[in-house]
């Protein structure tokens, strides 16, 4: 590696944190330079309107190894992390919030987990200081959902602590309110995946972002769209013909099973079936379910479009181990390779 290389890159959305960034950025440098790490600060302003910004870049001029990036205006978390992801450098990329209530002197622990061999390392507020009604209550549901939904089991999907392996970030593009559901994504792909309880501390300085009724159900109805979305693709996000296609054919086998039934009334029997309800089921299964499964085509061509226009494969290799020499060329004493 080369020394210009960080080995950690922190990630820290940072949306009117005026008072707290100070703080902020000398508890960073206080833990990672007690542990000894050769670390960059990404520090991503989401668009603050009050003096955000000029405190950083006061910092960035003093302190080395941190870089502020300005948004235009407020795009939300998601992008500020995705931004930090961009841009970082280091082998591990370890993302919190400004705010404080997350505690930098828990990195090096988060760090030493990864070390041992995972790809993400979640932080969990096991002690969470929130408000309950509005704020852990909406989430302790939300995490029992999205475990149940895709699979991967985390206490808290919402904790911003999290320390990731760089091809984790690299590889994993984030759309909509995702940063949450970055675990079940890289799960899909093979990702190992553990947590670690964290200390959580309340807010002292600023406010929360998302307080209020109104902003809590709008960000749920985000979550839970973007959960089944994340079910969705990695489910059959390659082979979407698989759903709608049995959905079609199941429809299509009813409507013409129901129109077999009526035909036989018609013809077998000579009843009348002009007034019979069926027969307008029968019509209606038939075109749905022929409609199910142009639509299963139409995505199975947008989903190949999807991989191809960007280069998405659908394998990914942890590592490889291989020779040097080719077969039927034996070397003098065969080395092995591992990258
Ligand atoms: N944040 C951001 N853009 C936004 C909202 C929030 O960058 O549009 C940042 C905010 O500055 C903080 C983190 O995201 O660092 C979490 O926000 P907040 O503390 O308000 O959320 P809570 O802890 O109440 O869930
Ligand atoms: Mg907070």
């Amino acid at each position: 590696m080369a020394a210009s290389e960080p080995y950690l890159s922190i990630v820290v959305p940072v949306f009117n944190e005026e008072d707290n960034v100070d703080a902020l950025v000398s508890q960073l440098t206080t833990a990672l330079d007690g542990a000894g790490y050769v670390y960059e600060l990404l520090l991503i302003d989401d668009g603050s309107t009050d003096r955000s910004y000029e405190r950083l870049a006061a910092h960035a001029a003093r302190v080395p190894g941190l870089r502020v990036i300005r948004f235009r205006r407020n795009f939300g978390q998601t992008p500020a992390f995705c931004a930090g992801f961009d841009a970082a450098r280091g082998t591990w990329v370890v993302t919190l919030d400004a705010d404080l209530q997350n505690d930098p002197a828990d990195i090096p622990m988060l760090v030493r987990r990864a070390e041992e061999g995972f790809d993400i390392v979640s932080g969990w507020r096991k002690n969470r200081q929130d408000a309950m009604v509005m704020r852990k209550l909406p989430s302790k549901v939300a995490n029992w959902l999205i475990g149940r939904v895709t699979g991967v089991r985390l206490h808290d999907y919402g904790c911003s602590l999290k320390v990731y392996h760089r091809d984790v970030v690299k590889n994993i593009r984030l759309y909509g309110e995702l940063h949450r559901f970055v675990p079940a994504v890289a799960h899909s792909v093979g990702a190992r995946i553990t947590e670690v309880a964290v200390n959580h501390r309340a807010r002292t300085a600023g406010e929360s972002k998302y307080t209020g009724l109104w902003k809590t159900i709008r960000r749920a109805t985000k979550v839970l769209l973007d959960m089944l979305t994340v079910r969705f693709l990695h489910t059959y996000g390659t082979r979407p013909i698989h759903v709608f296609g049995s959905l079609g054919l199941l429809l299509l086998a009813s409507g013409f099973g129901t129109g077999a039934y009526l035909t036989y009334l018609k013809f077998g029997l000579g009843l009348s079936i002009g007034d019979r309800p069926l027969l307008t089921l029968a019509a209606l299964l038939v075109t749905v379910g022929v409609h199910f499964l142009t639509l299963g085509f139409l995505s199975e061509m947008l989903a190949r479009t999807y991989h191809e226009s960007q280069g998405k494969p659908i394998y990914f290799v942890r590592e490889r181990a291989e020779s040097l020499a080719l077969g039927g060329q034996p070397e003098e004493s065969p080395r092995s390779l591992t990258t």
